[in-house]
């Protein structure tokens, strides 16, 4: 069956994380957007990994599920894995780095043994779900391989200029740079917001690995805004994490011509548009300068207004390694042959009227770009994304058309308008043939996403009426 994962999430003990951030509340809004497999998250924490061995039972090998029950919310229909994510700060290469990563543990019983071997290296694990380390990711790596092989290590949000493996700031210019001869064992990484997986696929070293996508939610709302869905050949009661390691290494198993004789691993993904990331484009936030790749081809990287170097984003960084990965790269900056395969963007459109971009050479899995239903409904009723009428609309539709995924992709948009009038049928039809407006982010500012051209006036005005009020959004 298909499995709908968000797999890299934090606790209410993570820094700037909503107290809502609960196991119990996590599992009722997964039920809603129509997750079935999420993490608990920074099980690092000494009372988040209490609380977890607290609330949680096995379900299946290394799967857990909500001891309480709800059948109500379907809140037991939800599974956890056991992951973190482990903030590395080292020098390599003479250069300092700051790498995030995250850590899938087997069974609690490993979570334990990966906690006790961080105390024992002198790791602050109780002032933050995302603690943060001295040692470098291959160490790291290391550490975890030699307490058991079935743990996996995924560079995170692997863009991000100050946090990302191949991030411009402080990252590497590959996962052979980063990890050496452990480099077999990264089975995949994880995009993040401000990269899709056409970005991804250009790049070689990644045609063997597994793309993945999470949302890094730090409330509720939140989750779901990128998800992985893996076909695996089992039923949820069934699942192990083997099941889910061995989906997430499929690449990587076959080209080494290992035992892959079932067929499982990502299906598809569920993206953000990239350009709603805070580091797209190359910018300065401060100056107000924003250089899309062409741009800064035409006239370099350098601020018009400060004169200093501009933050470079993640669409020209994915450029520069394309060129240094790949062999037939040119010295004047003219295309090499692998982004020429890549332009323009292949796609299909579904019976539903979605639109998917394929990999034209096959090599990865088709993904999708949605905007969350939240957001489309804001719009469309010209209402703030916090509002009690936003929310009430959400879970009056989820309710009745099951669950926001199948909102979003499945269900027709007749029956959408019936229920929830034209207007916001028209919005879901409009995000799933991806005809919306973008304003891309740019260096730590977030792009801006409009489903209809122009600002709904409404909208405005409620806003109006809460700055005067002093509320803030
Ligand atoms: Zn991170
Ligand atoms: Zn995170
Ligand atoms: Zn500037």
């Amino acid at each position: 069956m298909e499995f709908v994962t968000d797999l890299h999430l934090h606790s209410k003990y993570s820094r700037a994380v909503s107290p809502q951030m609960v196991l119990p509340e996590m599992a009722k809004w997964a039920a809603k957007k129509g997750i079935n497999l999420l993490t608990s998250g920074d099980f690092t924490h000494p009372l988040w990994f209490r609380n977890i061995k607290a609330e949680l039972e096995e379900a299946g090998e290394g799967v857990y599920k909500l001891k309480i029950k709800n059948e109500k919310l379907k809140i037991n229909e939800v599974r956890f894995i056991l992951t973190t994510e482990i903030a590395s700060i080292f020098k390599q290469g003479e250069k300092l780095r700051r790498i995030h990563n995250l850590v899938f543990a087997p069974n609690l019983e490993t979570a334990e043994k990966i906690n006790q071997e961080l105390l024992s290296r002198a790791c602050n694990l109780s002032s933050d779900g995302r603690p943060i380390i001295g040692l470098s990711s291959k160490n790291l790596l290391e550490m975890l391989l030699a307490i058991d092989k079935k743990i996996i290590l995924i560079p995170c949000h692997a863009w991000t200029p100050h946090f990302g493996i191949y991030g411009s700031a402080s990252g590497f210019d590959s996962i052979k740079e980063s990890f050496e001869e452990l480099s077999n064992y990264i089975y995949g990484i994880e995009t993040g917001i401000s990269s899709d997986p056409w970005m991804n696929w250009q790049i070689e070293e990644l045609n063997n690995r597994s793309i993945l996508s999470f949302s890094d939610a730090h409330s509720l709302p939140k989750m779901g805004r990128e998800l992985t869905v893996f076909e695996i050949n089992k039923t949820l009661d069934s699942l192990s994490y083997v099941d889910i390691g061995k989906a997430i290494s499929y690449p990587l198993r076959k080209k080494s011509g290992r035992n892959v004789a079932s067929e499982s691993g990502v299906a598809y993904t569920v993206e953000f548009y990239p350009e709603e990331g805070k580091y797209h484009y190359t910018g300065h936030r401060n100056c107000k300068v924003t250089k899309s790749p062409q741009q800064i081809k035409e006239d370099g990287s350098i601020c018009s207004v400060c004169n200093r170097r501009l933050t470079e984003g993640v669409m020209y960084r994915v450029q520069q390694l394309v060129r240094l990965q790949s062999p037939e790269a040119t010295a004047d900056g003219g295309q090499t042959k692998q982004e020429k395969d890549f332009r323009p963007y292949n796609s299909h459109s579904d019976s539903k009227g979605v639109l998917w971009i394929d990999d034209p050479r096959k090599v990865h899995p088709s993904f999708v770009k949605l905007v969350p239903l939240n957001e489309i409904i804001a719009e469309s009723i010209g209402s703030p994304v916090g509002s009690e009428r936003v929310k009430i609309q959400f879970d009056e539709m989820c309710l009745e058309f099951d669950s926001e995924i199948n909102i979003l992709l499945k269900t027709p948009i007749q029956d959408l308008s019936k229920f929830a009038g034209g207007k916001i049928a028209e919005g879901v039809a409009k995000v799933r043939r991806g005809d919306i407006v973008i304003e891309p982010g740019y260096d730590g500012e977030y792009g801006k996403v409009k489903i209809w051209n122009g600002e709904s006036d409404a909208a405005k005005e409620e806003l109006e009426t809460e700055n005067q009020l002093g509320l803030k959004f």
